[in-house]
């Protein structure tokens, strides 16, 4: 083979070299039985015929790229939004090289996230001892405040269970017994990316609220937010703790990423700043109320937090005046607080500038909708 170590080249050059496309030559003369080129040639053309074209563009049932992604993925970034939570996926490795990459790809941030690593012989005898090893390792190696043990579709599709692996690693010693390590099964095939970030938010909250000797609740004037799996968290985050801080109201966001993926490189490693304390995600359970800012982010959340007597409100990400308007006064429901007097005079700014931004476009002078002029 023409590679060598003093110069190394590129596979552009390198598969262009005889020796190279002899193998190819043989590999389709030998074993890819491939159409004959007539034919491969008189299929290309008719690819730009207009019979091909007019089948093309009458498909109807086609979904092209759908943004649905697998259930531990979200179920990642929710953990990670807990401060000094490591999330333990119980899998195959690549999968959580996946989750880690589109997550670093979106903040462009690194994020943490951990494997049991299963492998073939994990996949017949059960990754019982992977899950002691890598809970082990984790727990002394990053030094977390929280593991989040998560499972891809190989653990489930042969049934591991978590509850029982977790409770065997304890007695192992791979960790403390009184080391929080909640769990949410997430099966792949089932659900998207939203159902994950809802099991594993379930699945942290009633860790802690349902532990054995957790107070009884104490309703109180607070209220909790969850945003959901939302890739403009760092900033939506902080606008709503803004909120919460001109309406005067106690507000615990739950999962709060906002710091974790805006952690600055500064040489000193750490696992990332922010996140919820583990102090603030007990007492949510005290809250008045829950506000999921994605409904289909939380169904089984807001459930079973509704079974705990505490009032819950959905949106699908208030954005724009009208549906800022509805969370606002939500907030009023919910607390009996009057919108604060800086977010009237914001709005009133923000209606005009839309009405000015209308009348550049259009060159005449636009009239906003009777109903936005209103005082909320
Ligand atoms: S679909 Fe299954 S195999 Fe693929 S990344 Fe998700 S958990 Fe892993």
């Amino acid at each position: 083979m023409p590679q060598n170590p003093e110069k190394v080249i590129d596979h552009m050059e390198l598969f262009r070299q005889p020796e190279y496309k002899d193998v190819f030559a043989r590999k389709q003369a030998e074993f890819e039985y491939g159409h004959p080129k007539e034919e491969v040639s008189r299929v290309a053309e008719w690819t730009k015929s207009e019979e091909y074209k007019a089948k093309n563009f009458s498909r109807e049932a086609l979904t092209i790229n759908p943004t649905k992604a697998c259930q531990p993925l979200g179920a990642v970034f929710a953990a990670q939004g807990f401060e000094g939570t490591m999330p333990f996926v119980h899998g195959s490795q690549g999968c959580v090289a996946y989750y880690r990459s589109h997550l670093t790809r979106h903040f462009k941030e690194p994020n943490s996230a951990v494997s049991s690593s299963m492998t073939e012989d994990a996949a017949v005898f059960g990754g019982l001892n992977n899950m002691i090893d890598g809970l082990a390792n984790t727990y002394s190696l990053y030094q977390p405040k929280m593991i989040a043990v998560l499972t891809t579709c190989m653990a489930e599709v042969i049934g591991d269970d978590l509850q029982g692996f977790i409770v065997n690693a304890k007695n192992k010693d791979s960790i403390p017994q009184d080391f929080p390590a909640p769990h949410a099964h997430t099966p792949a095939f089932v659900g998207s990316h939203v159902t994950g970030y809802d099991n594993m938010m379930k699945g942290i909250l009633s860790y802690f609220w349902d532990a054995e000797g957790s107070p009884a609740r104490e309703e109180n004037d607070s209220v909790n937010v969850i945003g959901g799996f939302d890739g403009y968290a760092v900033g939506n985050n902080r606008e709503l703790k803004r909120i919460f801080g001109l309406f005067g109201i106690d507000a615990t966001i739950l999962s709060d990423v906002s710091d974790v993926f805006d952690t600055p490189t500064d040489g000193q490693f750490r696992l990332y700043d922010g996140g919820t304390t583990l102090e603030q995600t007990k007492a949510a359970k005290n809250a008045k109320a829950t506000i999921s800012m994605q409904e289909y982010c939380t169904p089984q959340t807001l459930s079973y937090i509704k079974d705990k007597d505490q009032a819950v409100a959905k949106f699908n990400y208030p954005m724009g005046v009208g549906a800022t308007d509805e969370f606002l006064l939500k907030l009023v429901e919910l607390t009996g607080k009057p919108v604060p007097a800086e977010l009237t005079l914001e709005r009133g700014r923000l209606v005009d500038a839309i009405a000015d931004s209308h009348t550049h476009i259009h060159g005449k002078r636009f009239e906003p909708p009777r109903d936005s002029r209103r005082p909320i």
